[in-house]
């Protein structure tokens, strides 16, 4: 499951149990990105705490993993390298990538994105307020894409961001350890810079 993750919230996890569950999947591999190119427009947090955040969210459960893949490669991030780095670190697994409603209605405005359904199955996970036109999913090869519905949670890092910066709570949006890790290092407080992080 690719992501901004900035910061991670209950309904990513949520998609992400939803498919495990749906599908028996061993793992659910979290990628945050590095520099998403197509939220160039905002100041995204640094990488490093988008990533420590879904570490401590994803930490108690036993099937959920976060890669540093797409952190650690120089450049724009786009999911076709995701995917080509994660098929070499995983050469035996079958990939399933998970989107949102959203982001998957997007799918062909992605770097190569006729080679992506080569890599991968796409699930695309229902999200409030947004919703698939068909041409879109009729586009896509139908042995390689599915769509889950899964609890409708309108939850959005954007909202997330915009409730901290105006002094607003998270919790129970967001796991309590990503609640205090936003506090600690001073995310999203508006005028002040959040902590820089050592790598
Ligand atoms: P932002 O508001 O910054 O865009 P976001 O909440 O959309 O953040 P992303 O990191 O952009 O979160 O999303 C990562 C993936 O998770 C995307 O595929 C997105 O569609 C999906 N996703 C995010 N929130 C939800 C949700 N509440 N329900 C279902 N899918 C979601
Ligand atoms: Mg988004």
């Amino acid at each position: 499951m690719g992501g901004t993750f900035d910061p991670i919230h209950h309904g990513h996890l949520v998609a992400a149990s939803e498919v495990q569950s749906w599908f028996g999947l061993d793992e659910v591999v979290f990628v945050p990105t590095g520099d998403p190119w197509q939220k160039s427009g905002r100041d995204v947090s640094p990488a490093e705490h988008r990533y420590l955040m879904t570490v401590v969210a994803t930490a108690s459960n036993p099937r959920f993993t976060v890669s540093r893949v797409d952190i650690d490669r120089d450049g724009p991030t786009y999911t076709i390298d995701t995917l080509r780095d994660l098929r070499v670190q995983l050469p035996d697994a079958e990939l399933y990538f998970i989107t949102g409603a959203d982001a998957l209605a997007e799918i062909f405005t992605w770097r190569d994105a006729e080679e992506l359904f080569g890599l991968a199955n796409f699930v695309g996970c229902t999200r409030p307020g947004y919703t698939m036109d068909a041409a879109t999913i009729d586009a896509i090869p139908s042995q390689r894409i599915t769509m889950v519905e899964i609890p409708a949670l309108a939850i959005s890092s954007t909202d997330c961001r915009e409730r901290t910066s105006k002094g607003d709570p998270v919790w129970y949006l967001v796991p309590d350890g990503v609640v205090q890790y936003i506090a600690k290092h001073r995310l999203y407080a508006g005028s002040d810079e959040p902590d820089a992080v050592l790598t």
